[in-house]
């Protein structure tokens, strides 16, 4: 079938490889992707030949209306470096400009390192926010966090190792009570989940420099953080309004 698909691969162990992807990619007329190397080996793993097409954030619109086309005629791919495509990935100008085509988009779903994090950390998980990295400057970073400060949900973001000690003192500082998890290496060898207050994980991560990928968690604002609302007090307000003289 002619369409747009878009194939979520694994985000380290492969076999989180969904036999629709195989399936999908082995049909492909064109792969478009982020990195032909990348894409190539985790093709060539599966014993697939696919004809490869690089398509990042700095694509042309030239080339994303020429692989629309494609997909007018025949099968085409979007897969990403690791995991579902769009998520903190290239993708979205060429799915909405597919669609704006009237191009059949089809989702072939898998690993996203976001939803396993969320699966694992018990934190709350019936409502989260997820909002890609976090800004590398230390006052950029701070002011992205203070702007998610009313949120009532789980946060979920992408950090780097370099950059997680810093962020989590970042978080300490502006919410010191609040619950913290960092997910780490997920699926693979030295997968990790710990959690804690943002103060203790940042001085574990002090001790224990991490490695690999990360995915950072906050719960949502604790009862501390809550507005004081007196309760009490306007009670008895309305009901001196409401009252006999
Ligand atoms: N599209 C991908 C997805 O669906 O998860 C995410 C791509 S984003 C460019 C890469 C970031 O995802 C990493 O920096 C890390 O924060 C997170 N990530 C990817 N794989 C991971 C893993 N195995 N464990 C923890 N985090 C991971």
């Amino acid at each position: 079938e002619p369409g747009l698909y878009i194939v979520a691969t694994p985000i380290g162990n492969l076999g989180d490889m969904t036999l629709r992807a195989l399936g999908v990619l082995q049909g492909a007329a064109m792969i478009a992707c982020e990195d032909t190397r990348v894409t190539g080996k985790l093709l060539k793993h599966f014993g697939i030949k696919g004809r490869l097409q690089r398509l990042d954030d700095h694509a042309s619109p030239e080339t994303r209306t020429w692989i629309i086309d494609e997909a007018r005629r025949m099968p085409v791919a979007l897969v990403s470096d690791a995991g579902t495509p769009l998520i903190s990935d290239p993708g979205y100008r060429l799915v909405r400009e597919a669609r704006a085509a009237g191009v059949n988009v089809v989702s072939i779903p898998g690993a996203c390192a976001a939803v396993s994090a969320l699966s694992i950390a018990g934190l709350p998980s019936d409502r989260f926010l997820f909002a890609g990295f976090l800004p590398v400057k230390d006052k950029a970073r701070s002011e992205a966090l203070t702007g998610l400060a009313d949120v009532t949900a789980t946060l979920v973001f992408y950090e780097t190792a370099p950059r997680l000690e810093r962020a989590l003192l970042a978080i300490a500082e502006l919410w010191p009570d609040r619950e913290v998890a960092v997910a780490r290496e997920l699926t693979k060898l030295h997968e990790e989940c710990r959690s804690g207050t943002a103060a203790s994980l940042a001085a574990h991560y002090a001790a224990h420099p991490p490695k690999g990928e990360i995915v950072l968690l906050i719960g949502p604002p604790t009862d501390a953080e809550a507005p004081v609302l007196d309760a009490d007090a306007m009670l008895k307000a309305a009901l001196v309004d409401a009252g006999p003289g």
